[in-house]
């Protein structure tokens, strides 16, 4: 699935979801749910596809059920499978997208949980959301918007993994709602420039609308690419903005694209931000202060590696695979950030640290179909300079799959231990090896055991050493 295209939706159910001025939504004017606050904050683990894709467990009726969460989304959608089950009476209803009206179904939902929210007799869309499924390999019940989310104040912690509900601990950076909910939108200034963003925890980038744009000077262009969505196939403009503010605070040079809309006075924002881009990595959204508050900057610490496959895989196996690599790396204190890039596929551009210079903070993998003969390593092979330095390693997928074959490990957790072992030879640079644990060089039964068992790790020695070597 293409990234652009799979952001793209999520754009459309924003826009979709867009509230004109006299046709306010039925929903309840619910305040936050402070009496459940004081219990202390609410926990719940989080999923994370795409590297920025937040997915939690919620409940409609007493079914258990996998939300997405999406701050740009208004109303919530339900998928259609969901809705026709419980034989929810729907209403047909037509909705705006950015430059077309489509046709949808309005349902009322009985209830819906999430963490501490209850609600009730709740107005969503029922869609059909298979196309999720299709992008990140996980079923998604539902898009959980801000008509929802709105009832408590939450903050979403992509590197622990986790959204609180309860009260907004105080972040390093915030600015203040300039409206909502429903969209919550925060003011960008640069240069002379002042736009109003939809905070959407379901996209990757910083889109603004052309219509909205007074001119584009202060702008370097990138050039334009075609990206396509449910609704067609459109153009978009990639540029660079130096000097951005998000409302005092200075978040610096963004990366953005300008998209064609069409103007509509009822539209109450001029851009959309992402805010799962490299700066942000924990964030907040405080409906009692009226504040959205994030930590950005701290993901500097951690590595980033660009992985492209040429392999094809799931992106199921791909992302449960960057996941067992993360918790490897992270019992050696190393945080590591997996950035998808595709070069062979349309998406060549969708991210945009891609581009970015390898370092020793910026590694690059690649998952190749077939093993080189070539090589001494079996399932893969770190390109190390005499000096032992080195920023790409490759990854052979038939070699892991024949590996998962023989000891039936699991698909996902081999191929996370071979990118694991991989990336332990550009961290650690010649003689990485070692006769036990991840950088062991042949892996046989008490290596799949411990695998399996999730303690084939680094030893406290090799941690030392590589949190030593990373520039601080
Ligand atoms: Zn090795």
């Amino acid at each position: 699935m293409n990234r652009r295209i799979f952001s793209s939706c999520l754009l459309l159910i924003l826009v979709l979801s867009n509230p004109r001025p006299g046709k306010a939504q039925p929903i309840n004017p619910d305040l936050p749910e402070t009496h459940s606050l004081a219990q202390g904050p609410i926990k719940l683990p989080i999923r994370l596809h795409l590297g920025y894709l937040v997915v939690v467990e919620g409940s409609i009726g007493n079914q258990k059920l996998n939300f997405l969460i999406d701050t740009g989304a208004y109303p919530s959608v339900v998928d259609q499978k969901i809705t026709h089950d419980l034989r929810l009476g729907e209403e047909p209803s037509r909705v705006r997208l950015s430059n077309k009206s489509i046709q949808t179904r309005r349902v009322v939902l009985p209830s819906l949980s999430l963490g501490p929210i209850h609600a009730e007799s709740l107005p969503v869309l029922s869609e059909d959301l298979s196309f999720l499924q299709r992008a990140t390999g996980y079923k998604v019940d539902a898009i959980v918007g801000l008509d929802v989310l709105r009832k408590s104040s939450f903050t979403i912690d992509y590197r622990a993994k986790e959204m609180l509900f309860g009260p907004v601990e105080s972040l390093a950076f915030s600015a203040a709602f300039e409206t909502g909910p429903p969209i919550v939108t925060v003011r960008m200034t640069f240069q002379t420039h002042q736009l109003l963003l939809a905070i959407d925890t379901g996209g990757p980038d910083l889109m603004l609308f052309n219509s909205r744009l007074s001119d584009s000077t202060g702008f370097q262009e990138l050039g334009t690419e075609k990206v396509a969505d449910v609704s067609g196939a459109f153009q978009r403009r990639r540029v660079r903005i130096p000097g951005v503010f998000l409302g005092s605070e200075k978040i610096g040079e963004q990366i953005a694209f300008v998209i064609d809309d069409q103007k509509d006075d009822g539209d109450r924002f001029d851009g959309v931000l992402g805010v799962r881009g490299p700066q942000f990595w924990k964030v907040a959204f405080d409906f009692e202060r009226r504040r959205f508050s994030w930590e950005q900057g701290a993901d500097a610490s951690a590595i980033t590696v660009a992985i492209y496959d040429d392999a094809q895989l799931s992106p199921r196996v791909l992302a449960d695979a960057e996941d067992e690599a993360i918790r490897i790396y992270q019992k050696a204190g190393i945080p590591i950030l997996w950035i998808g890039c595709n070069p062979s596929k349309t998406d060549a551009k969708s991210d945009p640290r891609c581009q970015d210079p390898p370092s020793a903070m910026h590694l690059n993998m690649r998952i190749v179909p077939h093993a080189r003969k070539s090589s001494d390593d079996i399932f893969g092979v770190a390109f190390l300079s005499a000096e032992g330095t080195g920023a790409y390693s490759d990854i052979f997928y038939d070699s892991v799959e024949q590996l998962d074959r023989d000891w039936h490990v699991g698909l996902a957790r081999v191929l996370g231990h071979v990118m694991a072992h991989e990336l332990g030879h550009l961290i650690l640079g010649s003689n990485a090896h070692s006769r036990q644990g991840i950088m062991c060089p042949s892996w046989h039964v008490d290596e799949l055991h411990r695998a399996s068992m999730g303690t084939l790790l680094f030893s406290e020695e090799q941690g030392r050493l590589m949190r030593g070597s990373l520039p601080r």
